[in-house]
């Protein structure tokens, strides 16, 4: 290709990556924070956390059998010659940086939220992208199953704040390490004498329980009596589970037992929950997470458990959308300012400062617009109130203020301009 006709290309995000913009953007800002709110309610604090990572962590933490670690890692040599790798998960994250400062050795339990871009190589479709973004949490530090019943509550309040409701809760128990090595011997009996092609037979070895997940029809067909997990638990893997359904009911978080439920990472242990949305499609668990045993100790931490989920940002639109739930904010500002003439626009960016710092947004026609011009982009804007600065304005030191819902239009001593524009928004509610 020359360079000019490189020149010409038209240039593109890359493949499976979405771009949010006004609008949509703001309503994936506003979702973040009304998930983010119900975990600051129930005790979570933020963290912010690098987006990439040594690439050993994710082989450790999240687990070498794991299709994200196989085959979806965006894997690549930085200049020193390290591996690293862009953070497909949030947990083995959360619990690296957990250990590195000692929170494992503080107050316990350690309650931490996220937010933020995961990066997966997988095949673009609607509500699966190569970069989406998670919310989410993990408590980590106390074995008690009120502290798992708090996790999916608190996934749930977030879902229900946004207006929600056409989602399921799912529920299992992986069993712990009493009872699972067993259960996995009986399983991979049982998927030895089965029909599979030889990609699913290899995936069995691997990892039995990820076949038990397998949504297509023939293999489901096979698994209808498959051993569940739920029938082989240790007595403590089981009133672990028992607790965390009484504490759900407390709590009016309705549920449904899915014996067959498990994730697509090697940590989890004991409760599994996954919230599936009807309205998704083929991609249709908007979040999900579990108890994870071992992580922390694996990780080179103390030996303690730790409970968390994630929440798909990008499914979670989609979700809001296909229920029909209009978004909430606008993304406007109330008042719009117009002047016309060099001094007149003088005056306007000072008067625009003053109302900023005062707290009410503004927002101005940029460029020598005429009048008629300025009002069209005024009206635009969205904003309810417009402000016009011109020359005979400036020589009687007023400016024109405008209701854009009633048309009524009246004067403003320049010095008053911010004390009406208050009581005026105050009014308007
Ligand atoms: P996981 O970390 O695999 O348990 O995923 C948790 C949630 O993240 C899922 O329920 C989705 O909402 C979201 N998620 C995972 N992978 C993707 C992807 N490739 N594109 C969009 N959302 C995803």
């Amino acid at each position: 290709m020359t360079e000019q006709a490189k020149k010409s290309q038209k240039l593109q995000a890359p493949k499976g990556v979405p771009d949010y913009l006004p609008p949509e953007s703001a309503r994936f800002v506003a979702a973040k924070r009304v998930l983010a709110e119900a975990a600051e309610l129930a005790g979570y604090r933020p963290v912010e956390l690098p987006v990439f990572e040594d690439t050993a962590l994710y082989v450790r933490g999240v687990g070498a059998s794991t299709d994200i670690v196989g085959k979806e890692m965006y894997t690549f040599p930085d200049q020193g010659g390290r591996s690293l790798t862009l953070r497909p998960e949030w947990t083995a994250g959360v619990v690296r940086a957990v250990v590195e400062h000692g929170l494992d050795r503080g107050q316990l339990p350690v309650k931490l939220w996220y937010a933020g871009p995961c990066f997966r190589y997988e095949r673009p479709q609607s509500g699966r992208y190569r970069q989406f973004q998670q919310m989410g949490v993990e408590a980590i530090g106390v074995d008690d199953p009120a502290l798992d019943a708090e996790a999916v509550a608190v996934a749930e309040e977030g879902l229900r704040r946004l207006g929600l409701g056409g989602y399921r809760l799912e529920i299992n128990s992986l069993g712990d390490e009493a009872c699972r090595p067993e259960y996995r011997e009986r399983l991979l009996s049982f998927l030895r004498g089965l029909d599979l092609d030889e990609a699913t037979r290899q995936r069995a070895e691997r990892n039995p329980l990820r076949v038990l997940d397998d949504k297509r029809p023939e293999v489901k067909a096979q698994l209808v009596d498959a051993p569940l997990l739920v029938d082989h638990l240790s007595d403590s893997a089981k009133e672990h589970f028992e607790t965390v359904l009484e504490h759900l009911r407390g709590l009016g978080v309705a549920y449904s037992l899915s014996p067959k439920l498990v994730r697509g990472l090697d940590y989890y242990t004991k409760t599994t929950f996954e919230f599936v949305h009807t309205g998704l499609g083929a991609q249709s668990a908007l979040g999900g997470g579990g108890h994870y045993d071992g992580l922390v100790a694996d990780l080179g931490g103390q030996p303690l458990p730790g409970v968390g989920f994630s929440i798909g940002l990008e499914r979670t639109l989609l979700a809001l959308a296909a229920e029909g739930i209009p978004p909430q904010d606008s993304g406007s500002v109330p008042v719009f300012g117009v002047a016309l003439g060099a001094e007149a626009k003088g005056r306007m960016t000072s008067l625009a400062g003053a109302l900023r710092e005062a707290g009410i947004g503004v927002d101005l026609a940029y460029g020598d617009r005429a009048l008629k011009a300025a009002m069209r982009a005024a009206d635009r804007s969205g904003a309810r109130f417009v402000l016009i600065i011109g020359e005979a304005e400036l020589a009687s030191e007023q400016a024109q203020l405008k209701d854009m819902r009633s048309g009524e239009q009246s004067c403003v001593p320049l010095p008053d301009v911010v004390s009406e524009m208050a009581s005026r928004l105050a009014e308007a509610g």
